[in-house]
């Protein structure tokens, strides 16, 4: 098979092009099976007619496996744990600020709500909290 990537010759076991670096089955600028160059986004291979994969294996979801990143998202999905696997630093610092937020508004709730039931809260607009 041939990278996909610089489109030189490769051993089917091999991880890595030794060539360019990348790993197996990534880039899209070389068909694998015969290494000829073909379309970024080609379905099949002009020269040998093989099925293209552009979707490779391990590729989607940042090769990141896409159960354990399930998982991650449903229990830690709130502090954007699954964000920052997936290279998404953004999304999973607004998560984190909100998570954040969201929590010291609810502390700051359960307070007030303690010192309404015992007759404690006092009554101050000047106060942020
Ligand atoms: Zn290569
Ligand atoms: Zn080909």
């Amino acid at each position: 098979m041939f990278c996909r990537n610089c489109g030189e010759a490769m051993n089917d076991n091999q991880a890595i092009c030794l060539k360019c670096g990348v790993k197996t089955g990534t880039g899209n600028a070389y068909c694998a099976n015969c290494g000829n160059a073909v379309a970024p986004n080609a379905d099949v291979c002009l020269n040998c007619g093989v099925a293209i994969k552009n979707a490779v294996n391990g590729e989607y979801l940042n090769g990141k496996d896409k159960i354990t990143l399930a998982l991650i998202c449903f229990f830690l999905g709130g502090l954007g744990i699954h964000n920052f696997m997936l290279g998404e630093t953004k999304k999973g610092i607004v998560k984190i600020v909100l998570s954040f937020c969201a929590g010291i508004g609810g502390i700051l709730a359960l307070i007030d709500f303690i010192k309404i039931l015992t007759d404690k809260y006092v009554v101050d607009p000047d106060k942020a909290f």
